[in-house]
């Protein structure tokens, strides 16, 4: 079969790879990019953005609720999850059509297909519509993401569990839904649908919820949930699943207490992800994988490979789109002379609950495991004069600053606006300013950021 050359081939079109592909061609490069489903990869078709766009309909439904705390009552709350799916459909179709234009205007060609190595540098692509291509690239991205774990749990496969891809598809109001796992999709699926008017039973066999968070901060949010009416096992084994999601399930649950039973309606998975490394003939290309699957990669995302980097999940960088992205400024950098590296960056996150958590370097664990002396404040929501006007005064603001000197190691909020408050701080690390600095910046009233002010006023003086 004609092998067809190309200078820049990658493989999956995540948020990296996609961002990668229009710059190369851009620059003149003939260029491929094969993708197997997702226009754009699966921030926009499958995981943040439609996450994000049906969590603002629940976050409506709740607002309508909540109406006549505000004076503004209104009568009954109808939930029309169709009208939900069709809304967050019509941006994710926007999603497509803008990603085409731009495949289309940079001159990257997507290819629809299935591709997996057949010797190095080198993928047979199976193609959608029918037929082969082979495909060699002088510089070859592998940026593939990774799909949602299904546990080795007796039952849970037969029981065909929904995962963050059904779920956000769903035409109906689960009766019942029981969410495995309590890290951040767990979580934001789970409010999301209490506030559609499922019930909602979040089992989580590790010690917390949220398990890279400090105990105050996985308290704080279980505690919010809680209060919106969401159920939480936290501890349990889950040793048995019988039924099939979207009619009866029971799910067992192990615990020193005992054994117990839940009947539910349906079981959405959120409990991990697996890289999509698997079965596409990584060996033949020599490509080598860590224990987990995931690409081994340097520092600057070379594989063991020459002219091969992995971009994203699969190659086990922080499992957000911004740090994919991140990926491919790395590799574009370092490509025309550059030394960036994978080391160090500065890398925060928000998980969509109403009210969100970000955070954005240490938490008090890490800088405990790093031995590190550090100063602690913290701040009520309730203290915040914005949340006094929008009556959002749930979380707090906690922020690590250096024992010795006045650097900010690390901030975290469970408040309204946290992700856009974090990037405040954030900028302030970045600028490597005293965290005086900060506290002493004339911050607009009434906004949730000038919280940080009295936040900052409230950090120890250095022990002596
Ligand atoms: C429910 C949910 C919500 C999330 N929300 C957020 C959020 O709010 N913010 C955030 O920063 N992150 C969020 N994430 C994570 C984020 O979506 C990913 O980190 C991000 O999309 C980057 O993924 P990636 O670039 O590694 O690969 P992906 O975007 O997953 O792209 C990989 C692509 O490769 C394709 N592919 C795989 N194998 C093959 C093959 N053999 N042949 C051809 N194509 C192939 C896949 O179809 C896919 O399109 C969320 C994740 C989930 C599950």
């Amino acid at each position: 079969m004609k092998v067809e050359r190309f200078e820049i081939l990658v493989l999956g079109s995540g948020a990296g790879g996609k961002l990668l592909s229009w710059h190369m061609a851009r620059s003149g490069r003939r260029t491929a990019v094969v993708e197997r489903r997702w226009i754009g990869g699966s921030c926009p078709n499958v995981n943040c953005m439609p996450s994000k766009n049906e969590i603002q309909s629940a976050k409506v439904a709740s607002l309508l609720r909540h109406g006549a705390e505000y004076g503004a009552r209104a009568r009954g709350v109808e939930i029309d999850m169709a009208a939900v799916r069709a809304r967050k459909r019509a941006m994710v179709d926007g999603q497509i059509a803008a990603h085409l234009h731009a495949y289309q205007t940079s001159g990257a060609e997507l290819i629809m297909g299935s591709g997996r190595f057949v010797a190095p540098k080198t993928l047979e692509v199976r193609l959608n519509d029918g037929g082969t291509r082979v495909l060699t690239g002088d510089r070859v991205f592998i940026n593939v993401g990774t799909h949602a774990a299904i546990p080795a749990v007796p039952g849970l496969e037969a029981a065909l569990a929904l995962t963050n891809i059904e779920a956000l598809e769903l035409d109906y109001l689960p009766r019942h839904l029981i969410v495995l796992g309590g890290g951040y999709v767990g979580l934001e699926f789970a409010q999301a649908y209490r506030r559609f008017g499922s019930r909602v039973t979040v089992i989580e066999h590790g010690k917390q919820l949220m398990a890279r968070e400090d105990p105050d901060v996985s308290e704080a949010l279980q505690r919010i949930l809680a209060d919106e009416g969401v159920d939480f096992l936290v501890g349990p084994e889950l040793t048995r699943v019988e039924g099939r999601s979207g009619k009866e399930v029971t799910l067992v649950v192990r615990s020193p207490a005992g054994e117990q039973r839940i009947e539910g309606s349906d079981i959405l998975v959120a409990a991990g992800r697996v890289p999509n490394t698997a079965d596409i003939g990584l060996d033949k290309a020599g490509v080598e994988l860590d224990t987990r699957g995931f690409v081994h990669v340097n520092e600057r995302l070379e594989t063991s490979a020459p002219d091969v980097w992995a971009i994203g999940e699969c190659a086990g960088s922080p499992q957000f789109t911004h740090v994919s992205e991140d990926d491919f400024r790395i590799i574009r950098d370092n490509l025309v002379g550059g030394r960036r590296s994978t080391r160090d960056r500065l890398v925060p996150y928000c998980m969509f609950t109403d009210p969100p958590l970000a955070r954005v370097g240490l938490s008090e664990a890490d800088a405990q495991r790093q031995g590190l002396d550090v100063r602690v404040a913290r701040l009520p929501m309730s203290s915040v004069l914005r949340a006094q006007t929008t009556g959002e005064m749930q979380g707090f603001m906690k922020v690590l600053i250096a024992g010795r000197d006045d650097r900010i190691l690390g901030f975290t909020m469970i408040g309204p606006e946290a992700g856009e408050v974090v990037a405040t701080v954030q900028t302030a690390m970045l600028a490597e300013l005293p965290y005086s600095r900060l506290r002493d910046a004339v911050l607009a009233h009434p906004t949730m950021a000038e919280g940080l002010g009295p936040l900052l006023s409230n950090v120890p003086s250095p022990a002596e």
